[in-house]
């Protein structure tokens, strides 16, 4: 193919994405406001969003006019078709595997959950990723699904799709999961660490809504952050960066199986707060959280989490954090303490306000947290439809 017309073909691809993803953050969105919003011209969104109608990707809502943009003509509002676009998503979290099919307006088609038996190593994982994700495959059209995404605990090179290493996980080290789905289905694959994969299912599904710098904290059995930053993920040179779980805590704290000292995770994460309240049950925490917010015990938890936090905001400038897994249950008293004590602390106080929320979506986030890594890919102009 000449350059030029690569180059056009990416452009276009580029500008599909984008125009997508504005229908997908934003509503009722005309083909008018959309060259406003994608600052392209009006040529340049019909073209593309025509080739999008004719192939059923959008549809335009009839029942929707916006407002007459020249006399006698109504603009339409112009909507994602349910069930069109398709993503495999594969979540790795500490305790399950999750394999869901889900589409791009964000619903689950079908869930697929496993707890992890004692015994599990990197080749019966593996071996129930394939079985499961072929599955899987049986479920949509072949053209429909646009690739498979992994979340997966731990260190994970996206450059190699390989998850690099893992502390307290089954041992599971260099082990190239997005090349082995690749290689089997031949599917587009990408492989990103949990934290980063929930902050992108978080954008485009859950709580940010309109916010396009906020950072996800996930607090479960381990403690991780998806930042997103002026509405793109940050994913370091490698995709090794928001491991805010291992930034230290406390210098001579307890030893980490990072090999470092004084975690955050080792007491932010869900294992480590039930194990500081002598409780059994993250449940009773949360309970606890709303009916004693103020225990002792409790607040030393607070303390820790805003000392956390209150570095985050100071590194990443955010307009938000939002608290997503497990941590997602905390009591709205919890969140009130959470969103003084940072907003006393940040260093730029005097002229800024940061959010604390909770996640909008921490029952369905391991469902869509792989799919999202491939529509983040979707928007970004790597697919071509
Ligand atoms: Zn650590």
């Amino acid at each position: 193919m000449p350059k030029t017309a690569k180059n056009l073909t990416y452009l276009r691809a580029q500008n599909q994405g984008a125009i997508l993803k504005a229908l997908l953050l934003g509503k009722e969105i005309s083909k008018q406001e959309l060259a406003g919003r994608l600052n392209l011209t009006p040529m340049s969104i019909s073209y593309i969003t025509n080739d999008l109608l004719e192939k059923g990707i959008i549809t335009e809502n009839q029942e929707k006019p916006i407002k007459k943009d020249s006399p006698g003509r109504r603009a339409l509002a112009l909507e994602i078709v349910p069930r069109r676009l398709l993503a495999i998503g594969v979540s790795i979290s500490r305790r399950h595997l999750r394999i869901a099919l889900s589409d791009l307006c964000g619903e689950p088609i079908r869930l697929i959950s496993h707890r992890h038996s004692p015994d599990l190593t990197k080749e019966t994982l593996t071996d129930m990723i394939l079985e499961e994700v072929e599955d899987l495959l049986k479920l949509a059209p072949r053209e429909h699904i646009l690739g498979i995404g992994v979340s997966c605990i731990g260190l994970v090179d996206i450059r190699e799709k390989t998850v690099v290493a893992t502390t307290d996980f089954f041992g599971i080290q260099n082990w190239p999961i997005g090349k082995i789905l690749q290689d089997r289905f031949n599917l587009t694959c990408y492989v990103v660490e949990d934290m980063k994969a929930a902050g992108l299912a978080e954008y485009y599904y859950g709580a940010a809504g309109a916010l396009n710098d906020f950072i996800y904290l996930g607090v479960t059995y381990g403690l991780g952050a998806g930042i997103i930053s002026n509405s793109k993920l940050l994913e370091g040179n490698r995709g090794f960066c928001g491991e805010v779980g291992h930034t230290t805590l406390y210098h001579d704290g307890k030893n980490c199986g990072c090999g470092n000292r004084g975690c955050a995770e080792m007491y932010l994460s869900v294992g480590a707060i039930l194990e500081r309240m002598g409780l059994e049950d993250w449940q009773d925490f949360a309970d606890l959280c709303r009916k004693s917010p103020r225990d002792p015990a409790v607040q030393a938890i607070l303390r820790d989490l805003a000392t956390l936090l209150v570095n985050i905001v100071n590194c990443y400038d955010t307009e938000a954090v939002i608290i997503g897994h497990e941590g997602a249950l905390l009591s709205e008293e919890i969140f009130t303490q959470l969103n003084e004590e940072v907003n006393r602390r940040i260093m730029a106080r005097a002229v800024k306000k940061v959010e604390i929320l909770p996640s909008a979506i921490s029952e369905k986030i391991h469902a869509l947290n792989g799919a999202a890594v491939i529509f983040s890919r979707l928007f970004g102009g790597e697919f071509k439809l």
